[in-house]
């Protein structure tokens, strides 16, 4: 049975984890965004990303990462808040490249190796929290590992992975965010390191019917786990009908008249592929 999406934190003898399945999730966001599968894992990935990294953060909080290299699928923007609910997209979903000599979806390939990670945490407080640092690989989690530690100072290790079955569809997708704390000792920063590079992929955990708890046990093998609280996670976008109006309400009055003109309007919500449409009648109502 495949579990629903849900993130679970725990520590053990001074590490901190989250662990997240989410390929419901990442399910929703390829087929709203039409994603072939190097999107589909480009943007299953960075979607993962962004709800490990809100996890966190308090009620009311954000995050944002925005991976934006030199290869063929553009920008990949992902949004999180840690009540569980995530939304994204990238800029070209339609980009499929072959996979790599090992057979793997070649997520390198599509994101580039040159350019940036960017990561904004919206606090509420009168500044947001920015920083940014260059790619140094293209698959996203090692570049969020190293993200962490450039610009936050903060050692931690990040793994991510998205299997996208052959009829396009997201077979599992899921991920960790391991974090030491200050007060970890050697013998235990050791034992986590082996267990890190013994284990099987993210991807072939889930696919092989282990949920967030399964992933934590494998990871901490050896250690003394304290599992904290697990989260529901879910694919929601902000916009609504409300809010397109608005937006169209603010439109110059020459847009505006180019819309009458029209007759009609329709507007995209970039991150989640919704479509809102507006009669004439609807326009001039709201103008
Ligand atoms: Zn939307």
């Amino acid at each position: 049975m495949i579990a629903m999406d849900h993130l679970l934190k725990a520590t053990a003898e001074g590490v901190r984890i989250f662990a997240a399945v989410t390929t419901e999730l990442v399910g929703e966001a390829a087929r709203r965004h039409d994603c072939y599968p190097t999107a589909s894992a480009a943007l299953g990935r960075t979607l993962t990303g962004a709800l490990l990294f809100a996890a966190n953060l308090k009620n009311e909080e954000a995050v944002t990462i925005k991976i934006a290299g030199d290869g063929p699928l553009g920008r990949i923007v992902a949004d999180a808040v840690p009540e569980g609910y995530a939304r994204g997209f990238v800029d070209n979903p339609h980009v499929d490249i072959p996979p790599t000599a090992s057979g793997k979806i070649d997520v390198a390939g599509g994101v580039g190796r040159n350019g940036l990670v960017s990561v904004t945490r919206f606090t509420g407080l009168e500044h947001d929290v920015s920083g940014s640092c260059e790619l140094i690989s293209g698959e996203i989690a090692e570049d969020l590992t190293n993200y962490l530690f450039v610009s936050e100072q903060t050692p931690s290790s990040v793994g991510l992975g998205v299997l996208v079955d052959t009829d396009f569809s997201i077979r599992a997708a899921g991920g960790f965010l391991v974090q030491p704390l200050p007060d970890c000792s050697d013998a235990v920063l050791d034992r986590l390191e082996q267990n890190l590079r013994g284990m099987r992929s993210v991807t072939e955990m889930i696919d092989g019917g282990l949920a967030a708890r399964g992933m934590i046990e494998t990871i901490f093998d050896g250690l003394e786990i304290n599992f904290l609280s697990e989260t529901a996670l879910q694919f929601r976008c902000q916009c609504s009908r409300e809010r397109v109006a608005s937006t169209l309400s603010s439109l110059t009055a020459k847009d505006r008249q180019s819309l009458l003109d029209d007759g009609k309007a329709e507007v995209v919500c970039q991150f989640c592929g919704e479509k809102y449409q507006f009669s004439r009648a609807e326009l001039e109502e709201i103008f």
